[in-house]
């Protein structure tokens, strides 16, 4: 397969249009101006911003979104021997972050809209449960209001990882923020980007102050103060073993210009699925589900599949389209199909059977903000083809 003929690729990379170039120069060089490379006044105007963006009251900023999951997690108190319930067809970080902490992952399936199964979420509580992590999979809301339901009643916390999510609503709030915690991934390839990146986001200023502690050393946040008389400027407490997790002022100042279009860029991601959901349809493909009336999907990925109807199969279809110079890609293979997870806690694709349904048959379609009319155009016509 010849990828340099690829016209329209799966991605873009988001932050190297020539039209943006001075606005994020401009940006950097307000921290090579104050030379406040961490912890200064980009990366605190940056969570406040967030924070506001959201709905929510703190907003914490860190490395990438796994550490986001790892600093949460930890804050919830998962240690080894704790189970965390997620679902199998997610990114690896969701789990990989579970298993830095020696908790014990508990995988289940997804239903019809593709997200985790509250009913399978249910079905896997044990004593020894601690926390439940929905994911906003493709920036779409997870079945959130049942998962919350099953949390209150067992007693149970819920992190979310919304990893994919920055733009998305779901009954008028912001995704990331029913549970106890929201994490989000500012990666490159996500809804906005810092380069890498990632916030906590929460409504409880006890748990906030821990992150910011726990993000840094486990050093407590009093001994920056170094501008009053009471703490000597050498002085510092280790209240926690904790992480070196801190986002940086680069990246926040890259942020802060991200956010500002965050509305415009969920925009005219929808307006791309929404001409996809047009064009395609009467094709032997199921679309992409919708967000329900009022809610807002994020549309970080783009995904169809093939229905039985279907000429060709899923592996054959993506070489078509590469052969027509259209990138796509498949948004995952579910974990138990993984060696490590697989073999590590014997999984078996019988458990998950919508999992695997969906993963014999989806791709992504390229979504990208920089996509022009034409390439959606293009993308539309070689899918036609691909199928006729
Ligand atoms: C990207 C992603 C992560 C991890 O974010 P990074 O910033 O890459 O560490 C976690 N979960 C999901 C679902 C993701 O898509």
């Amino acid at each position: 397969m010849d990828r340099s003929a690829i016209r329209v690729p799966y991605v873009a990379l988001p932050l190297r249009a020539a039209r943006v170039k001075k606005e994020l120069m401009a940006a950097i060089e307000k921290v090579v101006d104050h030379g406040v490379y961490i912890l200064g006044p980009e990366m605190e105007d940056f969570e406040h911003r967030f924070a506001h963006y959201c709905g929510t009251r703190y907003a914490v900023g860190v490395g990438d979104g796994t550490s986001a999951l790892i600093l949460t997690l930890k804050g919830l108190g998962v240690g080894p021997g704790d189970e965390v319930i997620a679902p199998t067809y997610t990114w690896v970080a969701t789990i990989n972050a579970v298993v830095t902490l020696g908790a014990v992952p508990v995988f289940v399936d997804i239903d019809e809209s593709l997200t985790m199964d509250p009913r399978a979420v249910e079905a896997a509580i044990t004593d020894a449960t601690m926390a439940i992590v929905p994911v906003h999979m493709r920036g779409a809301a997870a079945d959130i209001a049942p998962i919350l339901a099953i949390a209150e009643r067992r007693g149970l916390a819920v992190l979310e990882d919304a990893a994919q999510a920055v733009g998305g609503l779901y009954h008028g709030k912001r995704l990331g923020t029913f549970g106890k915690f929201g994490a989000f991934s500012l990666q490159y390839h996500k809804t906005i980007t810092t380069g890498e990146g990632g916030m906590v986001v929460t409504r409880d200023p006890e748990i906030a102050a821990r992150m910011r502690v726990m993000r840094l050393h486990g050093m407590s946040r009093d001994a920056f103060n170094r501008f009053t008389a009471e703490v000597p400027s050498w002085y510092y407490e280790v209240v926690a073993p904790g992480y070196k997790y801190n986002l940086t002022d680069i990246a926040a100042a890259l942020g802060i210009h991200q956010l500002k279009r965050a509305r415009e860029f969920q925009a005219r991601r929808a307006e791309i699925a929404a001409a996809y959901a047009e064009a395609l349809r009467g094709l032997p493909l199921v679309l992409a589900p919708e967000a329900a009336p009022g809610d807002l999907h994020a549309w970080h990925l783009y995904a169809v599949r093939l229905d039985d109807a279907a000429p060709v199969a899923r592996d054959a279809f993506i070489e078509r389209l590469y052969a027509d110079g259209i990138g796509c890609s498949v948004h995952y293979i579910p974990l138990h199909l993984q060696p490590y997870w697989r073999e590590r806690y014997g999984l078996v694709p019988a458990a998950f059977p919508h999992s695997q349904r969906a993963f014999k048959t989806m791709l992504s379609l390229p979504l990208y903000t920089r996509m022009t009319d034409a390439d959606v155009q293009r993308v539309i016509a070689a899918v036609r083809a691909a199928l006729g």
